[in-house]
């Protein structure tokens, strides 16, 4: 029987680009091709040269359609060229992670989110007024403390069902916000289970009418904002003694500091505060323990002596393969050096 293939990308939104996608019915048999979308309509071509090309990079079981219907995440490439369409920044984590490969880096992304009403309120916000400040609902169970339960348990349900990378999920500082965690694993496989996350996020919360804010800081004041951060570790880090290789790690990327923090997602001078479990963006540092450090090494880590550490400054708007090509560049290009 004919199945339904939705074919998922990024687009060319600016700041921050948004999800697109489409569908396509093939035959009993058939692999998803290449495939093709108008990308003056996503802001990634001009009306007179619109086409732009969808090359499948990765599949999985469509969890909401069922049956034999499945996910197909797409690169963007020029339709003219066939060379990587200047959005595409999954072509470049495909460079480094094939140039640095011996470093066998893995990730761990903890992407948080913001629910909102449809007017931009966040949900658990009462009407024209805030809720009692932070502390119980972190973590938290029960009326008052906790929103749309059910939308979270549909998502995590249909990220299993897909055979993506999830981990684990919590309700956030905030009302309204929450986080799943995807890895670890190699950064393309991390990205693309992320940003397959992030549509069925998207797609679930349609059904509840919620809208989902990838924003830095949703609500301005003594609220947090959303955070994507990124754990990692080279071959050397998990083999290590006496945190030798964490401490490189950390070192070279306190080099880089507004190569990464440029690159970490839109507005995130209004995250990275100092306050609100951050360290200010301008600043860097790092520490065992230390949610309020750029990098954290978690203390399970100092006590073995190896392990990962935890770059907690990207936005929940990062871009995936950005964020973890940076760090590969940066950490592995030290290493050799
Ligand atoms: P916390 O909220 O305390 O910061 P989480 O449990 O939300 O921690 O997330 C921990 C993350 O660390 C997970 O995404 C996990 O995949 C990642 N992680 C664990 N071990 C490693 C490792 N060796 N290399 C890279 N990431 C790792
Ligand atoms: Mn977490
Ligand atoms: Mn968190
Ligand atoms: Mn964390």
């Amino acid at each position: 029987m004919a199945y339904q293939a939705e074919y998922i990308w990024i687009d060319g939104t600016e700041p921050t680009p948004l999800l697109r996608s489409k569908t396509k019915i093939l035959a009993d048999g058939k692999t998803p091709p290449v495939w093709g979308f108008d990308g003056s309509s996503t802001n990634q071509a001009p009306g007179d040269k619109s086409d732009c090309m969808l090359k499948p990079v990765f599949t999985c079981p469509d969890p909401i359609r069922g049956r034999d219907n499945i996910l197909v995440l797409c690169e963007v490439d020029n339709a003219r060229d066939g060379k990587p369409h200047p959005t595409n920044t999954r072509a470049a984590c495909v460079r480094a992670s094939k140039k640095y490969a011996q470093h066998e880096m893995i990730f761990g992304i903890e992407q948080e989110y913001t629910l909102l009403k449809l007017d931009g309120t966040p949900l658990g916000f009462p009407d024209g007024g805030f809720p009692a400040p932070q502390g119980p609902y972190y973590c938290g169970v029960g009326a008052g403390r906790v929103v749309a339960r059910e939308l979270i348990e549909e998502h995590t349900q249909a990220c299993i069902d897909a055979g993506l990378m999830i981990e684990g999920t919590n309700a956030e500082v905030m009302p309204g916000q929450w986080e799943f965690q995807i890895g670890a694993a190699d950064a393309l496989t991390v990205s693309d289970h992320l940003t397959v996350a992030r549509w069925l996020l998207h797609r679930i919360a349609e059904d509840f009418n919620i809208v989902v804010s990838l924003a830095a800081k949703p609500q301005k004041g003594d609220w947090n904002g959303a955070g994507a951060h990124t754990n990692f570790s080279t071959k050397a880090m998990r083999n290590d003694t006496n945190m030798k290789a964490i401490k490189a790690a950390c070192e070279a990327i306190g080099k880089k500091v507004d190569l990464h923090i440029k690159n970490y997602g839109h507005d995130i001078e209004s995250r990275l505060t100092g306050a609100h479990e951050t360290a200010p963006y301008n600043r860097f540092s790092y520490g065992v323990s230390n949610r309020g450090a750029s990098i954290r090494i978690p203390w399970q880590v100092e006590l073995a002596g190896k392990g990962y550490a935890e770059d907690r400054r990207p936005n929940a708007n990062v871009d995936p393969y950005v964020v973890t090509r940076l760090i590969i560049e940066t950490v592995c290009g030290a290493a050799e050096r």
